[in-house]
C-alpha cells in the first residue's frame, strides 16, 4: 500500500491514480492521517480489502502531494549512523545511538520550495520510518511490526548554526521552514523487495551527491526503534529520520552547500523520489 495526502486528505496511491480514503471507506477512515495511524492495523486490513481495492482511482497531480504524516507527537533523527558519513564528518561512528529531533514546523511535502536562510545549508538524504503501533520497550525482533511504512526524507541542515556553539545544535539548525521534506508517500513494508536493504541517494541539479543502502546502517531500523523505546514511548504517526550516508557537502574539500535556484532530488528504490527547489531566503 502507498498512502499519501492530497489537500489534507488521506489517499491510497495506485497505478491508476489516487483513491480518497474517506470517500471510499464511507467515512470510516480519514480524511486526516492522524486517525489512520491511530488505527493502523484496522486501516491496513481495510486497504487490502475489496472496498478499497475496488474503489475508483482518480488522476492527480503528483506535485500536489503533501507529506504523508499527520501531526506527529514526536520526530526523531539519528546522527552518525553510517560509518563513512561519520568519517567524513571527522567523527567516530556512533557506538551509542545519537538522537536529536526535527521540529514539526520544518516538515514539508515531497515537492516543495525551500528558502535557504544562509549560504551553508547542506543535504542529508535519509530513509524515514513512520510508526504504526505504539512501542514501549520492544525487542529488535518485535520492532518492524510497529512500523506503518517507510518514506524518503531530507534532513536539511544549516551547518553554521549546527557547529557554531560549544556543543552541536542539531535540532534547531535542522528545523528551518521546509527543512524536513518527507514523501512522496508512505510505502508499506510488503511492497519492498528487502526492507533491510534499500538503495537510496540524492542529486543536486542532476549530479549525484549521495548514494547509500540501509544495509549499511550502524543501528538498523529495528535496532533504532528498540533502543528508542527503552527510554520513550513511540506513538502511532511518530516519524524517525534514520541517518544519512556519506557524500554530504560538509564532508567535501572544499565544502559545498546548496544555492538558490538549484534542485535537490532524493530517491529510493521502491519508495519513489522527492524534489526540493532551493530558493533565496525569505
Ligand atoms: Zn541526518
Amino acid at each position: 500500500m502507498k498512502l499519501g495526502r492530497l489537500a489534507g486528505s488521506a489517499v491510497l496511491i495506485t497505478n491508476g491514480g489516487a483513491i480518497d480514503v474517506a470517500r471510499a471507506s464511507g467515512g470510516r477512515f480519514g480524511p486526516d492521517l492522524d486517525g489512520i495511524y491511530e488505527r493502523w492495523s484496522e486501516f491496513a486490513a481495510w486497504a487490502d480489502g475489496p472496498e478499497a481495492t475496488g474503489a475508483a482511482a482518480e488522476d492527480f497531480d503528483e506535485a500536489a502531494l503533501e507529506a504523508p504524516v499527520g501531526r506527529p507527537r514526536q520526530i526523531f533523527a539519528i546522527g552518525l549512523n553510517y560509518a563513512a558519513h561519520a568519517a567524513e564528518a571527522g567523527l567516530q561512528p556512533a557506538r551509542d545511538l545519537v538522537v536529536f529531533t526535527k521540529f514539526a514546523s520544518s516538515i514539508a511535502g515531497p515537492v516543495s520550495r525551500v528558502p535557504l536562510p544562509t549560504g551553508t545549508v547542506d543535504w542529508e538524504v535519509e530513509i524515514v520510518a513512520i510508526i504504526g503501533e505504539e512501542a514501549r520497550r520492544v525487542t529488535i525482533d518485535e520492532a518492524w511490526d510497529r512500523v506503518a511504512g517507510l518514506a524518503i526524507g531530507q534532513d536539511l541542515s544549516e551547518r553554521t548554526m549546527q557547529l557554531h556553539g560549544q556543543t552541536p545544535q542539531f535540532s534547531l539548525a535542522k528545523s528551518h521552514p521546509g527543512f524536513s521534506p518527507v514523501g512522496p508517500a508512505l510505502v508499506t513494508l510488503d511492497e519492498l523487495p528487502d526492507r533491510d536493504a534499500i538503495e537510496f541517494g540524492c542529486a543536486v541539479d542532476g549530479q549525484t551527491m549521495q548514494s547509500g543502502n540501509t544495509r549499511n546502517l550502524l543501528f538498523s531500523i529495528p535496532e533504532i526503534i528498540s533502543e528508542l523505546s527503552r527510554v520513550v514511548t513511540l506513538y502511532p504517526g511518530d516519524v524517525i529520520f534514520t541517518g544519512t550516508p556519506d557524500g554530504v557537502g560538509l564532508g567535501r574539500d572544499p565544502k559545498v552547500y546548496l544555492q538558490p535556484g538549484q534542485t535537490l532530488v532524493s530517491s529510493a528504490a521502491g519508495l519513489g523520489e522527492i524534489r526540493s527547489e532551493l530558493t533565496e531566503a525569505e
